[in-house]
């Protein structure tokens, strides 16, 4: 048999590992044969040399069964998860899921929490008060069949070679290789038992991929993963250069979502939404086409059978529903501040990384993950790319707690607002659409 030194020495020379070898070599490690050490190494040799689909799949596939792959066949029906790469203002999850649950679709979703300068649906859920990310096993069940979804973390000993070797990753500069991050995403949600996902890539200065050429190779490298492992996938490749919709920040968005499920919503925050409840839609068995699911989603939402699930999503994970009716009942910041224009002109750009990192400033993200975060701080974007403006208006209104903060938010904010006599060309919203 290969020992670990040998499949490391392969990976270093370029060398295809087998299926047989990417299965000992993750055993060991789940096993404590092998080091910490000798993964890190690795890690860098496929960082460095990549891999082949096969070797993707072997490594998702034994990534996904180093745990519990949770069993939903006593459920009727397609379930289907959607997932996104990571992103600012990103809050689609928590409208999709209930959209697609209204439609008769079943959504097992497992979602993280914020790291780095992006945001994470499971903080924004917990700034209602008593939501539950973690419900038993046998709840979750109870919650699909009574509601059709259910939104929580990640279980330890849900694909617990991921979290490991994620942990490795994100100290020794190896998360950004598309086989790695391909296997990461895949094996938590293959371990979901999900019939299909649907997978919203971002690109742009906000995104993990950053140019289009990245976040099509990631998109590819999925599709091919999904189709070996028999799971339908559909990858809409989405712009995040700058944030999605206009709150950045836990309660803030959560507000959003909620007049978004009411009827109130921006325009790029609805193209999106409605594209990924109707790909689940179709996923899920609901519609044949697009069109036909895109119709059902839009009247999900405007008959208010999508806020009803989520104030259901919201009663039966023992939140307070009251905030469906008074969202004043969400955290809210002790002031607020506006940044007005210096010039009249157009917003060339409103870029979704600076935007993110100012709003960790203020504390609504987290550096590391045992950081504590603030619910209640975050930004407003009054103005977004290719909108015009007066001097004197305002661009964006800051919800802060902690003066310090502040202080270190705003020149990202100011960095993050360009304004110029003539408007920048419309990046499109949706960059293209793959399915396997
Ligand atoms: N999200 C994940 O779950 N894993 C990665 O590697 C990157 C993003």
């Amino acid at each position: 048999m290969i020992t670990a030194r040998e499949v490391i020495q392969k990976k270093r020379d370029r060398g295809t590992l087998t299926r047989q070898e990417i299965s000992s070599f993750i055993r060991g490690y789940m096993s404590a044969q092998i080091t910490d050490y000798q993964v890190a190494a690795w890690l860098m040799a496929v960082y460095l040399n990549g891999m082949t689909i096969d070797e993707t799949i072997a490594l998702t596939r034994e990534m996904r069964d180093s745990g519990t792959v949770l069993d939903l066949s006593s459920i009727r029906g397609r379930k289907v998860d959607k997932h996104s790469t990571g992103g600012v203002g990103d809050k689609t999850s928590m409208m999709v899921a209930p959209i697609a649950a209204a439609c008769g679709v079943t959504v097992p979703m497992i979602t993280g929490r914020a790291l780095g300068h992006t945001g994470g649906t499971l903080d924004k859920l917990e700034s209602i008060a008593g939501f539950n990310a973690k419900p038993s096993p046998g709840k979750i069940l109870q919650i699909l069949k009574s509601t059709g979804a259910v939104i929580m973390g990640q279980t330890d000993d849900l694909a617990p070679a991921d979290r490991r070797i994620y942990a490795l990753r994100d100290v020794t500069s190896t998360v950004e290789s598309i086989p790695l991050i391909t296997a990461s995403i895949l094996s938590k949600k293959l371990a979901e038992g999900i019939d299909g996902l649907v997978m919203d890539v971002k690109t742009g200065s906000g995104a993990f991929m950053s140019t289009l050429d990245a976040a099509t190779a990631l998109s590819r490298s999925i599709v091919d993963v999904c189709r070996a492992m028999k799971t339908k996938i559909v990858v809409v490749i989405t712009d995040m250069e700058q944030p999605l919709g206009r709150a950045i920040g836990n309660a803030l968005e959560i507000r959003e979502c909620i007049e978004f499920l009411k009827g109130r919503t921006s325009d790029d925050l609805e193209t999106i939404t409605i594209t990924l409840a109707a790909h689940m839609i179709v996923l899920g068995g609901r519609a044949r086409s697009i069109d036909h699911a895109s119709k059902l989603a839009y009247e999900a939402v405007s008959k208010g059978e999508a806020a009803r699930r989520f104030r259901q999503i919201i009663r039966a994970q023992s939140g307070d529903e009251r905030v469906m009716d008074d969202l004043d009942l969400l955290p809210r910041a002790a002031h607020s501040r506006d940044l007005r224009a210096r010039t009249s002109g157009f917003v060339t750009r409103c870029d979704a990384k600076l935007l993110g990192m100012a709003s960790n400033a203020l504390g609504a993200g987290r550096n590391r993950v045992d950081d504590s975060i603030d619910p209640a701080v975050g930004l407003y974007l009054q103005k977004k790319a290719g909108d015009r403006v007066i001097k004197g208006e305002v661009l964006c209104r800051i919800h802060w707690n902690d003066e310090r903060r502040l202080k270190s938010s705003l020149p990202l904010i100011e960095q993050a607002y360009e304004i110029r006599p003539r408007p920048a060309r419309r990046r499109p919203l949706i960059h293209g659409i793959l399915k396997g």
